[in-house]
């Protein structure tokens, strides 16, 4: 596994120094189709290619543009090349990479890691070794003084989440997989997505670093959520400090 690991490690570096070369007026333009059906843009293809190129045949890859790709290997990496393409595209310095290193499901991640790239935040956890932080141990919050739930919005949302934004301290960012690591380091309680328009490439990374900070993530029907690598899966997220919390969206 560490040898994985410092190839996701590598692949990091590799999506952030593409990025980096192309012209922010770049970003969103409309490339081709991806995988799962919606334009890949710009940005996601140079982050893709970069990721691609480094893993080699070094695993499997399940990647949001690429789809799977199977290269006879007993772990797959699991990539979001860029979480949060279209505030990329509109210069909202919020969104990042997500990597998640497993076998067949959320379950079994083993790795995860997900990096802010305007902030250069790096979220890391190892199944049973804790999440961290650039480096320091993460929990999510017990203080329950001041509490911010980060929503999907709009016509993301539902019922429930349209009227917990009357009443509550509510933030939407737009990259899941940040937003879910925003709760494992204690910034905000919950992330909900009560749609069910998320994809394993959005949240296995997030997934074990939200549960390797101490809390827990469902679907909208208060099941822990775990789904099989496969892009046409699609499901709702609710990544939360603790089952009060949870309840509390639900
Ligand atoms: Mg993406």
């Amino acid at each position: 596994m560490d040898y994985l690991i410092d190839i996701a490690k590598e692949v990091v570096e590799a999506i952030e120094k593409a990025v980096r070369k192309v012209a922010r007026e770049n970003f969103g333009k409309e490339v081709a189709m991806g995988a799962d059906g919606t334009p890949t843009l710009y940005i996601d293809k140079v982050a893709e290619d970069a990721a691609l190129e480094v893993i080699g045949k070094e695993a499997n890859v399940l990647s949001e543009e690429a789809g799977y790709i199977d290269n006879g290997k007993k772990y797959t990496f699991v990539i979001d090349p860029i979480d949060g393409t279209r505030n990329a595209a509109h210069g909202i310095p919020f969104y990042g990479i997500s990597i998640a290193i497993g076998r067949k499901s959320v379950e079994d991640v083993e790795y995860g890691i997900v990096k802010n790239i305007p902030s250069g935040d790096v979220y890391e956890a190892i199944k049973g070794e804790g999440a961290y932080l650039n480096g320091k141990r993460i929990e999510v919050s017990e203080d329950y003084s001041d509490i911010i739930y980060i929503l999907a919005l709009g016509e993301s949302g539902n019922e429930k989440t349209w009227k917990l934004v009357k009443f509550n301290t509510i933030r939407a960012m737009g990259a899941a997989a940040i937003e879910m690591c925003l709760v494992a380091c204690g910034a905000a309680h919950a992330y909900f997505m009560p749609q069910e328009s998320l994809r394993t490439t959005d949240f296995a990374a997030g997934c074990l670093i939200v549960r390797e900070a101490g809390g827990e993530v469902y679907n909208a029907n208060g099941e822990v959520l775990n789904v099989p690598f496969d892009l046409k899966v699609r499901s709702s997220v609710l990544a939360v400090a603790s089952r009060k919390i949870a309840e509390a969206l639900l």
